[in-house]
């Protein structure tokens, strides 16, 4: 048996980092096993619907790293679908759910359901009054035959509701979760085809992963309680369930279910924010799951083999900011120098700090350099360096001047300083050059270190803290270094 599994998303226009995590996690169980990895789109709830959803959700996957075997993907902007078992679009399958509705009622396990919004609003009301569980009272469970020809010729409308059985419970095996049990009689008659015509996700999510041949359905824990309904349908069918495997719950660190209002929770956000599509992927396999060790950084291609649905944990999953920094700055730390130049130059676009041609050179890679073992996302680097793009910084006169030396002396110093680095060429603007000419000008002077390179370095930078004077002065080149230092002498005067 070939491992089959799929994300199956709605197109609410974009993709939530559980929504990543369940993809993820069913990508890596897929490759793990030699298998295919799907992704279909469920957009039968009109109601929901959001253009340029579906583009928004692949191309979140498509950043990420996460690739699709199988089913709806994108190629030059453009949304395809791949494979024999489509359409992938649950929109564009309206045929197929309706000759599988047509076979349930024949079999008795679904029945037509003509209860207006009124009567169920009621219903719904007296149930909560009496301190009741909500759900439908199988009204129309009885309905004769007549009585259903009657009011379907009178054009009523209607929704196709599951018979679920009133005893006995459904049990099933959690890849997860080891047994889970329901009982039957608090199942409700889930609608599976509403009065728009539409199949509910509750019907179609079973016709596709059966028709698809999903053996591994990896999806959130807030499904688990519809398995039983789905399980039934299975039955009802009889087909073979595929094996179900729920996640564990992603909170954050109030223990509040993960949620939009409570700050960023979609992939393009943490895009925007200059995180690195292969950190945010590592630190999103680690939640809720552990390879066990202590071994915290893996590659896409180290977790498709080290991947084990078995470690999946049962208690909610923490999203903690600061892990995702940790893995964000561990990334950029070891990426190779030209290709974090290449990933930062659109932040520094953005910015406005170059121009839109701007290409990353080996000029803007010194700059990148200062920040690289510092910044947490690319855009944090991007905003640091923003001083060195600067045409003028502002001094504070007081950060000039360092410990207990005095404004005339910082001048002086800043002024002799710039005398001095005037006498080193271009060719040697290096800052490890810079560093070892001026330290030695400095003992040979007999000057306090503190009193030369504090002023210089905040002479360079405007800031209070930044990276040092010498790799400032080699990525601001000898020009702009030069007259950094007047400026603040300038000012100091
Ligand atoms: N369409 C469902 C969702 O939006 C999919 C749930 C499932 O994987 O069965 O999450």
């Amino acid at each position: 048996m070939q491992v089959r599994t799929r994300f199956a998303p709605s197109p609410t226009g974009f993709l939530h980092v559980g929504g990543l995590r369940t993809a993820l996690f069913s990508y890596l169980f897929a490759r793990k096993h030699g298998g295919k990895f799907l992704v279909r789109i469920e957009d039968t709830d009109r109601e929901r619907f959001v253009e340029g959803g579906i583009e928004n959700m692949i191309r979140s996957l498509q950043w990420a790293g996460v690739t699709v075997d199988e089913g709806v993907t994108m190629s030059d902007a453009q949304v395809l679908q791949i494979g024999d078992k489509g359409p992938y679009i649950q929109s564009e399958r309206l045929e197929i759910y309706h000759k599988y509705i047509v076979e349930l009622l024949g079999k008795g396990a679904a029945y037509y359901c003509f209860c207006t919004k009124e009567r169920l609003d009621e219903l719904r009301k007296v149930q909560e009054l009496k301190k009741q569980a909500t759900g439908y009272d199988g009204h129309c469970r009885t309905l004769s035959e007549k009585e259903v020809a009657d009011q379907l010729a009178q054009n009523v409308s209607h929704v196709i509701r599951l018979k679920m059985p009133r005893e006995g419970e459904t049990v099933f095996e959690d890849m997860i979760r080891d047994t889970v049990k329901f009982e039957n009689k608090l199942v409700d008659d889930q609608v599976l085809i509403k009065s728009d015509g539409f199949p509910t996700y509750h019907f179609a999510v079973v016709v596709d992963d059966h028709l698809m041949e999903i053996t591994h359905v990896i999806r959130g824990e807030e499904w688990i309680s519809s398995t039983p309904k789905h399980i039934m349908l299975y039955q009802h069918f009889g087909w073979e369930a595929p094996q179900f495997a729920h996640l564990p719950l992603l909170v954050n660190e109030q223990k509040q279910k993960l949620s939009k209002r409570h700050g960023d929770v979609s992939v393009e956000d943490f895009k925007e924010k200059g995180y690195i599509p292969e950190a945010l992927v590592n630190f999103v396999a680690f939640l809720g799951w552990n390879p066990g060790g202590d071994r915290e950084i893996f590659s896409l291609a180290e977790l498709e083999q080290a991947f084990d649905i078995a470690k999946v944990s049962k208690s909610p999953a923490v999203f903690n900011r600061e892990k995702l920094d940790w893995y964000n700055k561990q990334y950029m730390a070891k990426m190779a120098d030209v290709e974090l130049t290449a990933r930062a130059l659109p932040f520094f676009v953005n910015e406005g700090l170059v121009p839109h041609d701007q290409t990353a050179d080996s000029n803007l890679q010194k700059i990148v350099l200062l920040e690289k073992e510092r910044a947490a996302t690319l855009k944090e680097l991007a905003n640091a360096l923003g001083f060195i793009f600067a045409d003028t910084l502002e001094y504070e006169l007081e950060l000039l001047v360092w410990k207990k030396s005095t404004r005339e002396d910082a001048a002086k110093k800043l002024d002799l300083v710039a005398t001095f680095l005037k006498t080193i060429p271009e060719e040697q603007w290096t800052a490890e050059t810079l560093e070892q000419e001026t330290m030695r000008w400095v003992h040979q002077r007999e000057f306090g270190v503190g009193d030369v390179l504090w002023p210089m370095r905040v002479a360079l930078s405007g800031q209070k803290n930044s990276p040092g004077p010498f790799e400032i002065a080699a990525a601001l080149g000898k020009e702009k270094t030069l007259s950094r230092l007047q400026a603040a002498v300038g000012v100091l005067a």
